[in-house]
């Protein structure tokens, strides 16, 4: 992967690579990336930072129990891959300290603005005004957006909550300073971080309620541990380690990747089997039946746990269906009139995952507003450009492969795109760069099209689909996926 990510014909000598200034917004996964490749590559780069760390997810993140269930040895970066990693599914404080490291080692710390919020970025004279909440105003010829899909959290109002007397908040922002041993704990959702909550909860908590509004299918994932010998085996032969993430690509893009975007297909029909073979693991029939969804796996997004059904049969665990009403000081009163007595409410109630670099304001050429350009749905072509904001592109941005695969070899690939993209601007043969009205609208039609066969428009809500119901994800293969990142078709462009 990282050879296309280096196959572009600009390096650090070309010409003019360093008097062109690149804006990265956001220092996560794709932020981490994008600075690393640009750095290497001579461009003139600054990333911008609301936190004051690096890691992005992993940093908001800190909720016991927290793990990625991908496995780690593939959600890494091509360049920089790690023989090290303990398990096959690796822990929240694991992963952070990688994003870390790579920050670290590729000498992106010197080139991140902490503690800066972008709040404005407009097209202006030919370039591209960014505007901080401090008020510090920059201009930058190129905007690569790496602000996340899963960040700004979802926080329902629940009526009353103002009057809980114990401690409430979501699972994003954490308050650690909060007591959970032998505590009553509340945990308001059932993806996939309810689930890895539930497991480490459940055992601690004195009792542990788990309010469910929709069941989820949990499709089961050993996660082994790694010894010290297959460490050293992965460090002295990195083509082992090669073959391992190999493996783990191919089980991913030719199972889930081609079940998400084909209802009919065989993938799929099997996902539906495992997790109905591990539903049947819950052992009280009444309990087996209120966790059954009644819509098709994988339509929602697959939780993926071994342990979320031994653990909602933990003593102390008990699973609420009953619809939440309103938050009283003592708990959570639900519509069947019981009152829930809890000392901590979590709210895993997930993301707004329509945001991407808003709330921050983006004019693009001729004073063109993102906002109204995305009034039904935020849309990309190719998941990378809009029309009217040139040298403007997005990783992980709207309709990106979220759901499919790794969301990391995906944003490697856009990035090679977009760089290949801005070889037209060192070699000058053109100063702007972006996609034209007509091709965004025949890839819109077309991705509309695919997404009728997707499991994620049979039947469920989710936070896949956008206001009229449209899945906001790549609809097609993983095949298509890395085509049409390969050489962007440069018809569908408009260069200026
Ligand atoms: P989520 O999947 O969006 O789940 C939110 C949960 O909150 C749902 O069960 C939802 O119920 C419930 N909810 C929301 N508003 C509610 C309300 N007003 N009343 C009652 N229930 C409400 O969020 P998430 O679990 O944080 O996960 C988000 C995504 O992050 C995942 O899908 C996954 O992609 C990623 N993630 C990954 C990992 C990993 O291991 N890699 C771990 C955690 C998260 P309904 O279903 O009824 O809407």
């Amino acid at each position: 992967m990282d050879d296309a990510v280096m196959s572009t014909t600009a390096g650090p000598d070309a010409v003019g690579v360093r008097s062109i200034r690149v804006a990265v917004i956001g220092a996560g996964m794709a932020g981490i990336l994008a600075g690393s490749k640009l750095h290497e590559r001579g461009f003139a780069c600054t990333i911008f930072e609301k936190a004051h760390q690096v890691g992005g997810t992993w940093r908001d993140n800190t909720y016991p129990g927290l793990a990625c269930d991908v496995p780690a040895h593939w959600y890494t970066y091509s360049f920089a891959r790690n023989p090290d990693w303990n398990s096959t599914l690796a822990p929240g404080p694991e992963l952070h300290a990688y994003f870390t490291r790579v920050a670290k080692n590729y000498g992106l710390f010197p080139l991140i603005r902490f503690g800066e919020e972008v709040v404005r970025v407009e097209r202006l004279d030919g370039q591209w005004e960014v505007t901080t909440a401090g008020g510090q105003r920059e201009r930058f010829d190129v905007v690569i957006t790496c602000t996340g899909i899963l960040h700004h959290p979802n926080i329902p109002h629940f009526e009353g909550v103002e009057t809980f007397e114990g401690r409430v908040f979501h699972s994003s922002q954490w308050d650690h300073s909060v007591p959970l041993d032998g505590r009553r704990v509340g945990v308001v959702g059932t993806g996939s971080t309810a689930a890895q909550l539930t497991v480490a909860l459940a055992p601690r908590a004195s009792r542990f309620d788990l309010f469910q509004r929709t069941a989820q299918w949990v499709m089961p994932r050993p996660n082994a541990s790694y010894s010290e010998e297959e460490k050293a085996l992965f460090r002295a032969d990195p083509r082992a380690l090669e073959e391992l993430v190999q493996q783990y690509r191919s089980r991913s893009v030719d199972g889930y990747a081609a079940a998400v975007i084909d209802v009919d297909s065989p993938q799929l029909a099997e996902i539906e089997r495992l997790c109905r073979e591990n539903l049947e693991t819950v052992r009280d029939p009444g309990l087996r039946r209120r966790l059954t969804p009644s819509y098709r796996a994988a339509c929602k997004r697959l939780v993926i746990s071994n342990d979320f059904y031994d653990a909602i049969q933990h003593p102390n665990a008990n699973l609420v269906t009953s619809a939440i009403e309103r938050i009283e000081p003592q708990g959570v009163r639900t519509a069947d009139g019981v009152l829930h007595d809890l000392d901590v409410l979590v709210l895993a109630t997930g993301f707004r995952t329509d945001r991407f670099i808003r709330p921050a304001k983006v004019l693009g050429r001729n004073g063109v507003d993102l906002d109204e350009v995305w009034s039904t749905s935020p849309i990309a072509y190719l998941a990378v450009s809009v029309p009217d904001f040139p040298n403007f592109f997005f990783l992980n941005g709207p309709n990106s492969p979220v759901g499919n695969f790794s969301a990391i070899e995906t944003c490697e690939r856009q990035l090679a795109y977009v760089l290949q993209l801005l070889d037209g601007l060192l070699t000058r043969k053109y100063q702007e760069v972006s996609v034209t009205h007509e091709a965004l609208r025949r890839f819109e039609d077309e991705r509309r099209l695919a997404a009728k066969k997707t499991v994620w428009v049979t039947g469920c809500d989710s936070w896949y689909l956008d206001k009229e119901g449209v899945p906001s994800s790549w609809t097609f293969s993983y095949g298509r996926f890395v085509e049409e990142m390969t050489r962007p078709r440069m018809q569908d462009f408009e260069k200026r």
